[in-house]
């Protein structure tokens, strides 16, 4: 046997071997889970065509219909999303682990009926914090929306902290926005559907205060238009159609 014939089956051997470790090295997690996700979910193609049923306005100008109705299903523990985005959000969540990140989901769907009491409960704690009932009210509707005009009752918003969020913190704060989970989000809920729905910069826009923990489903297509324009989705809207 000469050299050379022992010599080209050993490096098409090496070359192979190599390829197979790059492709298990540098194909990211999230990357590789992303593409098993969508290829689950029907219709999932990143096309606008997918979620237009999501891209709709929820805010105090555009109230839910007294006869709006959806199905769900469960994202995370007894919490529930519209059954079209539920898969969307379980992938998101399932991948945000796969990368090491927990993702806890503190609130999703809320009836109108829940939307109420947590109205209610807020001015009553505002009371007792010191606040006339006008002032009270006028505070807790920066903060909790009124019945038919949250997106947690249109089942399409998750509110995301820490596994240990409650250990910590007396209230949610925007104190999220230094949290892993926050950073993962940032870098990565669009690509499920997600936006975070109420900026910082644009809280006389969206009339809701800087809300770094809230997601708001409108389907792959736009969450990436919408984070790329940096646009809170009143102004997005408007003129992206
Ligand atoms: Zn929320």
């Amino acid at each position: 046997m000469t050299v050379k014939k022992i010599m080209i089956p050993t490096i098409v051997m090496y070359v192979l071997y190599i390829g197979v470790l790059l492709l298990f090295r540098f194909v990211p997690n999230s990357a590789a889970n992303l593409k098993t996700a969508l290829s689950n979910i029907p219709e999932a193609t990143g096309q606008r065509a997918d979620n237009l049923w999501a891209y709709y306005l929820i805010n105090r100008e555009n109230p839910l219909s007294a006869d709006f109705t959806v199905g769900l299903d469960y994202v995370q523990g007894d919490f529930m999303l519209d059954e079209r985005c539920a898969e969307y959000a379980r992938r998101m969540i399932a991948d945000a682990a796969a990368d090491g990140v927990q993702l806890t989901v503190v609130s999703a769907y809320r009836s109108i009926q829940k939307q109420q009491e947590n109205l209610d409960n807020y001015i009553q704690r505002l009371m007792r914090e010191g606040h006339n009932s006008k002032e009270a009210r006028r505070l807790a509707e920066k903060e909790i929306a009124l019945p038919y005009t949250s997106e947690h009752n249109a089942g399409l918003a998750l509110d995301i902290l820490t596994p240990d969020w409650w250990e910590r913190h007396d209230d949610i704060t925007a104190e999220f926005e230094f949290t892993p989970q926050f950073a993962w989000l940032s870098e990565n809920a669009h690509k499920y559907g997600f936006i975070m729905r109420y900026p910082r910069e644009y809280q006389d826009v969206t009339g809701i205060v800087y809300e770094p923990w809230h997601y708001r489903f409108v389907g792959v297509y736009y969450a990436e238009k919408i984070k790329e324009s940096g646009l809170p989705l009143e102004y997005f809207y408007k003129t992206n159609f």
